[in-house]
């Protein structure tokens, strides 16, 4: 039996068990390719806050046997994507068989006096290292603050917000700001027309009945990484304190 709509991974799992029944479930790169003879969802994935929630969402689909497209910034204020830790993270993303996108903000290029072209072939370069694989899709953050006209450079293939993925061939239904303008993802899969889904996964992975809970949650959980990180800084200083003549002793005798 279906459960209540909401954002959970629960339901999540119940959408795309419900849609693989009848409809092809695939990423960007793939959606030409993995068309058979009934209609395609694109499953797209925004990461506005972080990489953490994105792994639970690719560890359920990679379960399902399915394959999204997660789009990553590389210049947010909320997480690092280039630091050890996410760099593993999106490392994990990429095993799990999902295509990597670059979430880019054409504010960012402009702000810091960057070409947007050569600034987005470079994210382009640094984020297909990071993720050892060609990326070639992406989305715009903030799209509804963000106006500006884009001339992307050459290794673009494609582009989330391309009037094709956006209510032409494709019909766009989002989870933006924890909130469905036009009801559930679960509402909508007929079997007559193909679809593009944008999630962020912190909606379905977090805890909280809403979107002011859920980032509360964020909150919880960003404080808790790095009130963990500064502890293990003290801990260290502190053995190395202890040890610091003969560290000294030893540095000199190089
Ligand atoms: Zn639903
Ligand atoms: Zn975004």
């Amino acid at each position: 039996m279906k459960t209540f709509c909401q954002f959970t991974l629960e339901h999540y799992r119940e959408i795309l068990a419900t849609a693989a029944q009848n409809l092809t479930l695939t990423n960007f790169a793939n959606h030409e390719t993995a068309r058979q003879n009934k209609p395609v969802i694109i499953l797209r994935h925004d990461l506005d806050s972080g990489l953490a929630p994105a792994l639970a969402m690719a560890q359920l689909e990679y379960a399902l046997g399915i394959s999204a497209t997660y789009f990553v910034q590389l210049h947010s204020d909320f997480y690092d994507a280039v630091s050890l830790a996410s760099s593993r993270d999106l490392r994990r993303l990429a095993e799990l068989g999902h295509e990597i996108g670059l979430h880019y903000d054409p504010t960012y290029y402009e702000a810091v006096g960057w070409d947007f072209r050569d600034g987005m072939a470079r994210d382009l370069e640094l984020l297909s290292a990071l993720a050892s694989r060609e990326v070639i899709a992406v989305s715009r953050h903030l799209p509804l603050l963000s106006h500006q006209k884009v001339e992307y450079p050459p290794q673009v293939r494609h582009d989330a917000y391309n009037p094709i993925f956006i209510n032409g061939q494709f019909k766009y239904l989002s989870d933006s700001n924890g909130i469905f303008r036009e009801g559930c993802f679960c509402e909508h899969l007929s079997t007559r027309r193909d679809y593009c889904f944008l999630t962020h996964p912190i909606w379905w992975v977090n805890a909280g009945q809403n979107w002011r809970e859920k980032l509360q949650q964020q909150i919880r959980n960003d404080c808790e990484t790095v009130t963990t990180r500064i502890q293990e800084k003290i801990v260290q200083y502190e053995k190395i304190l202890v040890k610091r003549a003969d560290y000294d002793r030893e540095f000199k005798a190089r």
